[in-house]
């Protein structure tokens, strides 16, 4: 009994010029045919083996998408032993291409990028095959008993025509006659990457010119206990060829409320600018959907790499509607749960590992907790500092340690921080000279973190060590005696180097005089918290290369307490000595400067040529 008889037809579309449409739309990703047509063999293939499961079908024997190259035909061919159609089929699901719907959609999101990705899932993907052709041919053999097998042909326009075929074997041959312009797609190292990118995890062997290529058993499909950590990190290089070894995983394997596996890698992240390094391939059962799956992974999250595969993701939608969607959000919580979750397990479980690798999470880790008030909650507590005694603290810990820190008015603890350990050297052997850690801060996103610290319930107040505000460095116990002229010490310093170094002409400075626990130090510069913090975090905005100039504003804090600053003013009045001393309070100011590596140019010259000449007087 045959149902075919010769036949020519209109498609029937709603849309006059729909494949012109879709060849022009999809040119920019004109590779997902490949993943379309294969995908139609593999859905066409499940759909006989449930029917073999339930009865209704004979056992399938072996199943599989060959895809198959010919030069000299110019053919590209997607073989599969599937369900196969009969002509009634084909004409009911290939030859009324544009339900409505699809073709409303596609009118009001011409220009629209997403599109390529979404097609597929509005029963247009068989057509995504003109994006490459001139000319399309289908023959297929259904399952069923006594039908015919047909062969139709299109040739990019609305006609089609129909026949019926000799084809003995159930399934379907998708015979691509592909055009000039896309000539590559006739090369097996391009379609094998291709099939590589989206087709490597199917559950059916993919094969190319008859050899089977794909991994039919992704790791992610298998459970946790299950899997050693080499497979792990074996499979990891297979996603990502280019990166080395991760530094731990999350196995997500979750059932209700919504179906979704996958493994979250993460990655060495030692500089901000690696940022751009994450990629999570999203599948949608087994078929690779995108790497940019901005609206269902929780934007910190990117920066991590591996792969989720969420079966009944709701793709038909426009992505703006997905952000909104409470599925995916739902999903996006939960990533962001197990995430949380794992770095607390590996904190208990194994603090040294994991302070062995918290540089490398760290500004991923503070990047979430800014962006994320559920994932801040969650990882608190294991908020890792590296401090100046060479050890990694959480802030309980630090604060645990430095009690003696004075607190501020507020009550707040003061954290000390350090944002250049080798350039404020000096200053932080003053505090640990006290017995008090400082802890290092030294990625651009401190600044922010710093900040969004203190405004949480976190109780601390972070003070940079150089801050005019850290009063860990003065010794305010000391006496101040005054002479005659009602004068202390202290003003006869501040007096000295005003007269030369004569900050009133030079209005990014100031000088004031101290009495600092360090009695070797002459002097140091200071800058105002806020205002330094300020400027940072303005430079950062405006994108500024080298950062905050924030010697704009600065204190220099002479160190009453010094023996040679006691030397000098007792020295000042005397006229013999008159240009030595001059000599000395420039070199205690660039000295100061040196320290803070901000000694250049003219300055640098001067300061080296007075210090040769004054070492030579002491000889
Ligand atoms: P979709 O697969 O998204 O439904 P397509 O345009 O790709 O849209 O295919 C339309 C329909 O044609 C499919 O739903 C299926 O019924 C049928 N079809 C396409 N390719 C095959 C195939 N290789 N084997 C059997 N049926 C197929």
């Amino acid at each position: 009994m045959s149902d075919i008889k010769e036949e020519k037809g209109e498609l029937s579309i709603h849309t006059e010029n729909l494949l012109p449409i879709i060849k022009k739309w999809l040119y920019s990703d004109r590779e997902i045919f490949i993943r379309e047509l294969v995908s139609n063999g593999v859905d066409a293939m499940t759909k006989l083996r449930l029917l073999s499961l339930s009865g209704e079908a004979k056992d399938p024997g072996e199943l599989f998408v060959d895809v198959c190259i010919d030069k000299d035909k110019k053919t590209l061919t997607f073989k599969d032993t599937g369900i196969g159609m009969t002509g009634e089929e084909v004409k009911k699901y290939i030859n009324q291409i544009a339900f409505s719907g699809a073709a409303d959609f596609i009118s009001q999101h011409e220009k629209n990028n997403d599109l390529g990705e979404i097609i597929g899932h509005f029963g247009l993907g068989f057509y995504s095959a003109f994006m490459v052709s001139d000319k399309v041919e289908i023959f297929s053999k259904s399952y069923q008993d006594n039908t015919d097998a047909v062969h139709w042909v299109n040739d990019g326009g609305t006609e089609f025509s129909m026949e019926k075929a000799d084809k003995a074997d159930r399934g379907t041959d998708i015979v691509l006659h592909i055009n000039k312009e896309n000539e590559d797609f006739l090369e097996e190292f391009k379609v094998r990457e291709v099939i590589e990118k989206y087709c490597n995890f199917l559950p059916y062997p993919i094969k190319l010119n008859g050899k089977e290529i794909n991994n039919q058993h992704p790791l992610w499909l298998k459970r946790a206990n299950e899997v050693k950590d080499e497979d792990y990190k074996n499979f990891y290089s297979k996603l990502f060829p280019m990166e080395s070894e991760p530094l731990f995983w999350i196995h997500l394997d979750v059932e209700v409320p919504f179906n979704l596996k996958g493994i979250l890698y993460f990655p060495k992240i030692r500089h901000e600018l690696d940022s751009s390094k994450g990629r999570i391939k999203l599948f949608c059962n087994q078929v690779f959907v995108t790497d940019n799956a901005k609206e269902i992974i929780p934007e910190f999250l990117t920066l991590l790499q591996g792969c989720i595969d969420i079966p009944d993701l709701p793709l038909n939608v426009s992505r703006s509607y997905l952000q909104n969607d409470p599925y995916v959000k739902k999903i996006s919580e939960h990533i962001t749960k197990k995430v949380a979750d794992k770095l607390n397990e590996i904190y208990k479980k194994d603090r040294a590992a994991y302070e062995n690798f918290w540089d490398d999470i760290s500004i991923f880790v503070k990047y979430g907790m800014m962006n994320n008030e559920k994932f801040f909650d969650k990882v608190k507590n294991v908020l890792m500092f590296k401090t100046s005694d060479d050890v990694y603290k959480t802030l309980d810990e630090y604060k645990e340690k430095n009690k003696g820190i004075n607190k501020e008015e507020n009550g707040k603890q003061v954290v000390l921080y350090a944002s250049d350990p080798e350039k404020q050297a000096a200053l932080i052997d003053m505090c640990k000279g006290q017995g008090l850690e400082v802890i290092y801060f030294n990625s651009m996103i401190d600044v922010h973190f710093i900040q969004f610290l203190e405004m949480k319930d976190t109780g601390v107040s972070f003070i940079r060590i150089d801050s005019d505000t850290n009063a860990m460095l003065s010794d305010d116990k000391k006496e101040k005696i005054v002479d005659e002229n009602n004068k202390s010490v202290d003003d006869k310093i501040e007096e000295l180097f005003n007269s030369i170094l004569k900050p009133e002409e030079n209005k990014s400075l100031k000088i004031k005089v101290q009495a600092l626990k360090d009695t070797k130090i002459p002097s140091i510069i200071v800058f105002s918290e806020h205002m330094r913090r300020f400027k940072e975090m303005n430079a950062m905005f405006c994108g500024e290369m080298g950062g905050a100039d924030i010697f704009s504003d600065h204190t220099l804090i002479i160190n009453s307490s010094n023996e040679m600053i006691s030397k000098l003013v007792a020295a000042k009045d005397d006229a013999d000595k008159k240009e030595l001393v001059e000599k000395l309070v420039l070199n205690v100011f660039d000295s100061a400067l040196l320290a803070q590596d901000n000694l250049k140019g003219e300055k640098l010259v001067k300061f080296l040529e007075r210090t040769t000449e004054l070492t030579g007087m002491n000889l």
